[in-house]
């Protein structure tokens, strides 16, 4: 643990341990089990982990499990799909104490995932490919479908050689098979993260992530940024850190890991110093204390 990272943003390198706030497990669209994460971030020598599955929050409670008995720290989180001014935004609860107000919402998020997926598979079938909702389940087993099951199904049926050419011809934003789901608006899922007594962090806001609308989500009660993320340029880094001290946000970062071979870098590749997680409890336990 004595090695030290550059962060690739004209910062300082700051020493370990370091932590991963943003993974995925087969919850929802990773391919590893909450179990394979905890051992994928033991192997890597995290203080800690966050279990940030999109809009479920079923697979916190095995990797708390797989975590007993070891120095592994593992953190409640779930990443909500929110509509902005009809753009998607991702926001990441984090440090979340009680999962219960969560349930009702995320149950409805789960059924919308289904109805969508079946809707893509007949978009699917409209352009002559016929695969099957089965084959699609079969990929997400019991955790929410996404987009990335569904790519799955195209290159085990071999309709498309890859993942990546799966949402390039069909899935990606935009194309012919994307469909939109009902999603939370911004503010309610911030509301709704503070009532499960999180904090609420804007998910790799990249360029997106200006100024204007950091002002607008502080507005809404917005605790931090995921200034580093694999999609984050140094530029972005250090813009999204500025703003986090100017407007008194609390930093955060992650891998935003699905497993091998699909991640597009390590779990760990951050380099998230531990104590970016410790401001954010404080934040959390700030939030409760006022309620
Ligand atoms: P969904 O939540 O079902 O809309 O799926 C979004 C997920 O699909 C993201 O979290 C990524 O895991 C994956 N994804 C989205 N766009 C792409 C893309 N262009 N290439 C690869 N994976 C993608
Ligand atoms: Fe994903
Ligand atoms: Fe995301
Ligand atoms: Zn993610």
């Amino acid at each position: 643990m004595s090695e030290v990272a550059q962060d690739g943003a004209g910062q300082e390198p700051q020493p370990g341990p370091y932590v991963d706030l943003h993974a995925h497990t087969t919850a929802s669209d990773g391919l590893a089990s909450p179990e394979a994460l905890v051992a994928a971030a033991l192997a890597a020598d995290l203080s800690a982990i966050a279990v940030t599955d999109h809009d479920t929050v079923a697979g916190v409670a095995a990797a708390r499990a797989a975590a007993a008995g070891t120095a592994l720290d593992v953190v409640a989180g779930v990443e909500l799909s929110c509509s902005d001014d009809r753009r998607e935004v991702h926001l990441l609860g984090l440090c979340l104490a009680d999962l219960t107000p969560l349930d009702d919402v995320l149950e409805s998020a789960r059924v919308a995932r289904e109805v969508r997926g079946e809707e893509m598979v007949a978009r699917l079938n409209r352009l002559d490919i016929p695969v099957t909702m089965d084959m699609v389940m079969a990929h997400a087993g019991e955790g929410n479908v996404g987009r990335p099951h569904v790519a799955r199904a195209l290159v085990d049926g071999g309709w498309v050689p890859t993942f990546r050419e799966a949402f390039d011809r069909y899935l990606g934003d935009g194309r012919p098979a994307c469909v939109d789901r009902p999603k939370l608006t911004l503010a309610d899922a911030i509301a709704l993260v503070h009532r499960a007594g999180g904090v609420a962090v804007w998910a790799h806001p990249q360029s997106e992530g200006t100024r204007e609308k950091v002002m607008r989500y502080v507005a809404l009660g917005l605790d931090g940024l995921e200034v580093r993320h694999p999609s984050h340029p140094a530029p972005d880094v250090e813009r999204l850190a500025r703003f986090c001290d100017e407007f008194g946000l609390v930093r955060s970062g992650g891998s935003d890991w699905h497993g091998e071979p699909e991640s597009w870098k390590p779990l760990g590749c951050q380099h998230v110093p531990a104590p970016w997680l410790d401001a954010l409890r404080e934040r959390a336990i700030r939030h409760a204390a006022a309620a």
